[in-house]
């Protein structure tokens, strides 16, 4: 029985989809104004992973993937927009191209689902409505602001106190001293647009007026437009209908639980008023470089595609993999190397002509007992390099295929 680990519980849990084998996962995208550096691949490849392996143990699964091409902020997209004064959707193209060939290049499956926020305001607009309808947001200014003391059990997945909210959502630029929001820790739904707003600011028209949407409020419109209500979404008729559906999992960076993945939980459950929006959450540990995490504002980002340039995307996929999955890590070069000479060890095994082999299954069972244990991918390479050894091709075989590695 697969187990996973649970963000929301705090425990491992036995995995039992909504829908007997089908899955429904959605994992945050990325804002597209720089490439792809290893933080970025380390949440990807993760998910990568448990997609794979729930394929192969033959479940159907459907996988949504966003890009954050707008959000209300003034910072990251927008300002980099204006900096290199380019309209914000060339920006959005361009970088979202280059992440998509880096993680084409690391052999990432692509998601069913791949959207672009800008292409889905109307659904945002839509969810902000609910939310308005049914008590949960306020509208000031010509923006709307998700009321949280209206959601009892905000803060269910972070279990963060008030202090710890307010100094991160400091840190996310989370415009808390807005003196239109009733409370701090309110979240922007709609942000309306200021008078002779420049150009390299998007906006829309709205029942609230001009203005663009809150990023926490896409991941909810997204994931519930491809994965939730996903028979006739949005018909009014049926917000509280039988229409709605758990979506089984979703992730993203460790980083996201507050305050990205918390606005999104009292956006959706206050929108379609069922609960729960999710049923497991999974998040990815962060990546350190030189002791700090990486990060654009220290600039000590480690990029795949300069990464790529020296090594082979079977090593950067061995060396994500061999951590694990919730924990924080630092990347050192050396471990890079050590993962190449791995990956031309188990090669030059897979070479060889296999052995007729009566354990297979043994070592398949293994295989699937270690992945069943939260995605143990650290443990399931070692039982590669253990098969590489014994020069046991077969099971060897099947297992890096699994993974998502490429001859
Ligand atoms: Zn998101």
């Amino acid at each position: 029985m697969l187990r996973l680990y649970n963000s929301l519980t705090r425990k491992a849990e036995n995995f039992v989809p909504v829908e007997n084998k089908k899955v429904t996962i959605y994992v945050c995208g990325i804002t597209p104004y720089d490439t792809t550096h290893l933080g970025h691949a380390f949440v990807y490849m993760s998910f990568d992973a448990l997609i794979r392996y729930l394929q192969f143990r033959g479940y159907e699964v459907t996988y949504t993937q966003n890009v954050t091409d707008i959000n209300d902020r003034d910072k990251d997209i927008l300002q980099r927009a204006k900096e290199q004064n380019v309209s914000w959707c060339k920006l959005a193209d361009y970088w979202t191209k280059k992440f998509l060939k880096d993680m084409r290049d690391l052999n990432w499956k692509m998601p069913n689902h791949y959207l672009k926020a800008s292409e889905n305001i109307t659904e945002m607009i839509d969810l902000i409505e609910r939310l308005i309808k049914n008590g949960f947001a306020y509208q000031k200014n010509g923006s709307v602001y998700l009321d949280i003391s209206k959601k009892k059990d905000f803060g269910k997945l972070s279990g963060f106190n008030r202090k710890k909210m307010l100094e991160i959502a400091k840190n996310f630029d989370e415009d808390i001293d807005n003196p239109d929001k009733k409370d701090k820790l309110d979240i922007t739904l709609w942000r309306s647009s200021s008078k002779n707003q420049p150009v390299h600011i998007p906006s829309f028209d709205s029942s609230f007026g001009k203005g663009r949407p809150g990023w926490h409020i896409e991941c909810s419109a997204m994931s519930i437009k491809t994965l939730g209500e996903q028979i006739d979404p949005f018909d009014k008729l049926r917000v509280n209908g039988e229409h709605y559906r758990t979506i089984d999992i979703h992730g993203g960076g460790i980083d996201l639980i507050y305050p990205h993945h918390e606005a999104e939980i009292a956006q959706s459950e206050g929108a379609t008023l069922k609960s729960p929006f999710v049923k497991y959450w999974m998040h990815v540990g962060t990546v350190y470089y030189k002791g700090e995490k990486m990060s654009k504002s220290l600039g000590n980002l480690v990029m795949v595609s300069d990464l790529l340039k020296k090594y082979s995307a079977n090593a950067i996929r061995f060396l994500l993999l061999s951590k694990k999955r919730e924990e924080k890590w630092e990347f050192e070069e050396k471990d890079l190397i050590k993962s190449e000479k791995q990956i031309s060890l188990i090669l030059k095994a897979l070479k060889q002509k296999s052995k007729e082999n009566r354990d297979n299954d043994k070592y398949i069972k293994k295989f699937i007992s270690l992945m069943d244990n939260d995605i143990d991918t650290p443990r399931a390479l070692k039982l590669m390099i253990d098969l590489a050894h014994k020069s046991e091709t077969l099971p060897l075989k099947t297992i890096f295929s699994v993974l998502g590695f490429t001859l």
